[in-house]
């Protein structure tokens, strides 16, 4: 469902016609060679296109125009191999609507010591010359992502390779289509917000379907369908035992098939990227869906609860982000805490909707009541989630802007069974330490909603909210309570006067 091999970066060098056709070609080689190296790169997710040297206004012009245009690129790779006046590049820079990192490299990594000359200080000219195309852009002010170092360098292709998921996650943003079946949880105030604002910023659009819309898909659904979906279900998951001899278990398995196969028509049928449920809408439904929204968002869709839509999308954009990566991206929230304090810990959850990509064995395919929402006992895959590095996210609407929130995370692997909760769930150690994580996450109003990610860092979300220009608060390692504090007072005058 996601593939990052249809998106193209174009790698655009600047120069100008006073170095002369022998001096420019050299420039034009040296160029092709490394948008070459790019594109074999096993780290690069995107194929890098080799774009002719530009020279003149118009020429920068019109290849940024054809970018815009172009539907696969997803943004500028810019070098300035030699001395590229930057007025030249206003026009250009000027109509740019795809993200731009610039590349600040040099075709020689050593100074030849012995054999240089002033052939070789004309060409090796990126020292200065991308100081001044770097001036324009900050003049212009806009947003790009700056990458410093020999182009052969690991840390520099990987630094390529994070913005560049960034940049695929933005594309995919761009008219993609998110469904809501019913409202919101009635009078939570987090998972709302300004869904107008959201697609002027966002490029994806929200709308809301009726229960009934989607009820009158799964009805459509036929039994072969679900033989063959229910036949899946025991390859891919134990079932719990007690599922064999109880007829109105087996009954509910079918019933949660059918669901899946109606949703995911749904999805389809609509070319939606994404949705959310709420189980105080169900109207004609005889269960909240549970292993068919761990399974859907598995498949690569967004999804939250509650109508949760900005965290649908944002699992969407992560998912995206980490495409062909080891380890998931989830809808996630806080759910409980255990507050040892030599060993402080939140276990996250939800109430079945766990992503199954995150499993880190064979899940349980489970049935029990849910105790809230007055349906029948839903189906929901059971499972313990592996540590290690991980993230949580969240966007909020702050009224006069969208704030994307980070915490850094470490995973850990479950202490205890936990025989009786019935539900997917992870424990992990919020960085810097549990009290200041939690409270720096409440001053900066972070949801209890998340996208949790095993596969990006905190980088990839600083690339994404630079790329789509929103307010990004990072809890991590550096994080003290003073600090935030006075980066959330700060951050609100900017915004006031942006
Ligand atoms: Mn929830």
């Amino acid at each position: 469902m996601i593939d990052l091999k249809q998106y193209e970066i174009w790698f655009i060098t600047g120069s100008q016609h006073l170095y002369g056709p022998e001096t420019l070609d050299k420039v034009a080689q040296h160029s092709q060679q490394i948008a070459s190296y790019f594109n074999l790169h096993a780290s690069i997710p995107v194929k890098v296109i080799y774009k002719p040297v530009v020279k003149t206004p118009d020429e920068i012009f019109e290849v940024m125009e054809a970018a815009n245009q172009a539907k696969h690129c997803i943004g500028l790779v810019t070098w300035m191999h030699t001395f590229s006046p930057a007025k030249m590049w206003i026009r250009g820079l000027n109509i740019l609507q795809k993200p731009l990192l610039h590349l600040h490299t040099q075709f020689n990594r050593d100074i030849p010591w012995d054999s240089i000359d002033m052939d070789f200080m004309n060409l090796n000219q990126s020292a200065h010359g991308d100081r001044e195309f770097g001036f324009m852009v900050s003049r212009m002010r806009i947003n790009r992502k700056v990458v410093v170092g020999f182009w052969q360098d690991e840390a520099v292709v990987n630094d390529i390779n994070i913005w560049a998921r960034a940049a695929a996650a933005w594309a995919d943003w761009q008219g993609a289509k998110f469904v809501r079946f019913g409202d919101n949880m009635r009078y939570v105030a987090v998972t709302d917000g300004d869904k107008v604002e959201a697609e002027l910023k966002f490029g994806y659009s929200v709308n809301t379907h009726g229960i009934g819309d989607l009820v009158a898909i799964i009805n459509q659904i036929t039994e072969a369908q679900i033989d063959a979906l229910v036949a899946e279900y025991k390859t891919d998951y134990t079932l719990s035992a007690d599922i064999a001899s109880n007829e109105v278990k087996k009954t509910s398995i079918r019933q949660a098939a059918k669901i899946e196969l109606g949703l995911k028509t749904f999805l389809e049928t609509g070319n939606y990227k994404g949705f959310t449920d709420t189980f105080e809408d169900l109207h004609g439904m005889v269960q909240l869906p549970g292993i068919a929204a761990q399974r859907l968002m598995q498949q690569g869709y967004g999804f939250a609860g509650e109508g949760d839509w900005k965290t649908a999308a944002l699992v969407r954009a992560c998912k995206v982000m980490g495409a062909g990566m080891a380890g998931g991206n989830a809808f996630m929230e806080d759910y409980t805490y255990h507050f040892d304090p030599e060993n402080s810990l939140v276990l996250g959850s939800h109430m079945l909707e766990v992503d199954a990509s995150l499993a880190s064995g064979k899940p349980t395919l489970e049935i029990h009541p849910l105790g809230i929402g007055g349906k029948a006992d839903p189906v929901r895959l059971v499972f313990n989630v592996a540590g290690g590095n991980a993230l949580n996210a969240s966007i909020v609407d702050m009224g006069n802007r969208f704030r994307l929130i980070v915490n850094e995370v470490q995973a850990i692997e479950p202490l205890h069974n936990l025989p009786k909760l019935p539900v997917a769930r992870v424990l992990w150690k919020p960085l810097p330490d549990m009290k200041t994580a939690c409270a720096a996450w409440i001053y900066a109003g972070g949801a209890h909603h998340t996208a949790y990610s095993q596969n990006l860092s905190n980088a990839h979300l600083q690339d994404f909210a630079d790329i789509a220009g929103i307010e990004l608060i990072t809890i991590g390692k550096q994080t003290t309570i003073s600090h935030l504090k006075n980066q959330l007072q700060w951050n609100d005058v900017f915004y006031k006067i942006k």
